[in-house]
């Protein structure tokens, strides 16, 4: 349809058509993807067959504007989401390169609740967000696009942002560039890692 970018059509029946799909909740929204996007949409989950082909466990190797980092904790990061559902999306992961809850140990399990938490306060002090969806989806039959790194999503919501149900297919408008995310984001984080931002 436009020439400056693929419009990935919402099929609820189609094979997963990015790396972060929520919830086994067939995706209503259509995507204009930019070149650099659908490269890495073609490198996707048949590939993390290793920590060296994952990309979670790349990430911490770049830098914070290559990667999208807004955060680095001691046993875990926070970085937005490439294929957001929001502006603002954002992926809490441990450094370490497991695949389900249960593999993180008692400090990973408190930093990664810490992060998320302090994520949505950021957050809201950035955009006012009125909602939230949480959620981490395990195993590829669960949703997780990169299955092999646990990886917890922060969703941020708004009134009339769209809809998560597969009734109505639709245009998902990102008005921000994730530069310009990552960057507010960035400078909003508390400075102490996961205390309160003073509001
Ligand atoms: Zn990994």
């Amino acid at each position: 349809m436009a020439d400056a970018g693929e419009v990935q059509e919402a099929r609820p029946d189609a094979d997963v058509t990015d790396d972060f799909e929520l919830a086994g909740v067939p995706d209503a929204f259509q995507r204009l993807w930019t070149p650099h996007r659908l490269a890495y949409i073609k490198g996707g989950q048949d590939k993390v067959t290793s920590e060296q082909t994952c990309p979670f466990c790349h990430a911490p190797e770049l830098s914070d504007e290559e990667s999208l980092i807004v955060h680095r904790g001691r046993y875990a990061f926070v970085l937005l989401n490439l294929f957001p559902y929001n502006a603002g999306h954002l992926l809490v992961c441990p450094y370490r390169h497991v695949p389900d809850y249960t593999d993180v140990d008692a400090a990973e399990t408190a930093e990664i609740a810490a992060l998320t938490q302090t994520a949505m306060r950021v957050l809201r002090r950035v955009s006012n967000p009125t909602g939230f969806n949480l959620g981490m989806n395990q195993g590829a039959t669960g949703g997780a696009g990169i299955a092999a790194h646990l990886h917890q999503h922060v969703v941020p919501r708004w009134g009339g942002d769209g809809n998560f149900l597969p009734i109505i297919a639709q245009t998902k408008a990102i008005t921000q560039t994730l530069g310009e995310v990552r960057e507010q984001v960035a400078a909003a984080w508390p400075s102490d890692g996961a205390a309160e931002p003073a509001s």
